[in-house]
């Protein structure tokens, strides 16, 4: 992490689970495509099309995004929720919840008029593999892989058995806060979305989707059947615009910019390395949870501990330790909701260098 930011002194290193710290690049990005007129260039010029196409090569090499999953940008995460369900769902939708975000997804798609099932545990829980039963009417299944809300993180061996006990129904996988660190076998998903302002490290406001061939024809099936699939934001519409590496709106040009240009250094550093990184850093944390006299780990179960997400109990109350983290300069998340005044998350992005998080470490332990 830089502690300067164009010649400036950085207030804060922000170690929330989102929005975040921005990676390291991003303003020299951002000026760089100041100067290049990035951001007044037409939506339907050869130069958008081409920053387009080279952004979604950047995402798709990131995280393993197979050639035939079309690539789409929306608003953002949420956003993605509700166009899966317009999209492949005509009367059923099923859904994992272990906590807000899970729980929004439902919402969602009852809100759309849909029965939306769902297989519930407790917040701070996963889901193992013997304890459900899917309907086989599901239309869809919806899984949080991280749910950013409690620091649970689901092995992605899950996913995989879903799909071995419901190989009829889409199955969408949000990954807002688990990626790009996260490696998904594409075989077993069909709708896989991120927002950018978590693990890319960006500015909020871009919702990106990988769409499978299943998925498209499945929308196609139903508005071939009469069915709204929704209007500019159907998976056919922005098919329809994407083949000209286009968007039906005037789309965050800034976002989608920005999203090419971290990818790019992503990729530079190595996925690997950024994985490994995650990897050691998670484990700093984990290890000044453990050590320190008054954290306790939040998620009961170690095979579920989220390696982006770490959330901690903190004894006599959270407010104290958060205000001293920022007198430090660090920003560190509080509990979600009934847990803020109790509870502390702390995000492990690859914005978050390892130099940053071991000093991070002395404040939790002492
Ligand atoms: C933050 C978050 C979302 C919502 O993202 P938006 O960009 O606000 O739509 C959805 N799912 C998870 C797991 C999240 O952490």
């Amino acid at each position: 992490m830089q502690d300067t930011i164009l010649g400036k002194k950085k207030e804060f290193a922000y170690f929330t689970p989102g929005p975040s710290e921005l990676y390291p690049t991003v303003a020299d990005h951002l000026a760089d495509g100041l100067v290049r007129g990035v951001f007044s260039i037409s939506h339907r010029s050869e130069a958008f099309m081409a920053l387009s196409e080279v952004t979604k090569e950047a995402v798709r090499a990131v995280l393993g995004i197979p050639a035939d999953f079309r690539i789409f940008f929306a608003g953002s995460a949420t956003e993605w929720m509700e166009r899966s369900i317009e999209n492949c769902v005509e009367r059923e939708s099923f859904h994992f919840v272990n906590g807000a975000f899970s729980k929004k997804f439902k919402d969602i798609a009852a809100d759309l008029g849909r029965d939306a099932k769902a297989f519930e545990v407790p917040f701070g829980e996963g889901f193992t593999l013997d304890a459900f039963d899917i309907p086989r009417t599901a239309e869809l299944i919806a899984i949080t892989h991280n749910e950013t809300s409690s620091g649970v993180m689901l092995p992605v061996s899950f996913i995989e058995e879903v799909r071995h006990r419901a190989p009829e129904s889409i199955i969408a996988v949000d990954i807002v806060s688990s990626a790009p660190y996260v490696e998904l076998d594409y075989a077993h998903v069909d709708i896989v979305f991120f927002s950018v302002q978590k693990g890319f490290g960006l500015p909020a406001g871009l919702g990106v989707a990988a769409v499978s061939p299943r998925a498209l024809a499945r929308a196609e099936e139903r508005k071939n059947a009469g069915r709204s699939i929704g209007s500019f934001h159907s998976f056919l519409s922005l098919a329809e615009k994407d083949a000209k590496h286009q968007t039906p709106e005037t789309p965050n040009v800034l976002g989608i910019h920005l999203l090419g240009e971290v990818c790019k250094d992503l990729l530079a550093k190595g996925m690997d390395e950024v994985r490994r990184e995650t990897d050691e850093k998670a484990a700093l944390l984990y290890k000044a949870v453990a050590e320190s006299p008054f954290l306790k780990p939040a998620v009961a179960d170690e095979a579920f501990r989220s390696r982006t997400v770490v959330p901690a109990e903190v004894e006599g109350g959270s407010a104290p330790l958060i205000a001293r983290a920022k007198e430090q300069g660090f920003i560190i998340g509080s509990g979600y909701k009934e847990r803020k005044a109790s509870h502390i998350r702390i995000a492990n992005f690859p914005a978050h260098s390892v130099e940053a998080v071991r000093e991070l470490t002395h404040i939790l332990t002492t």
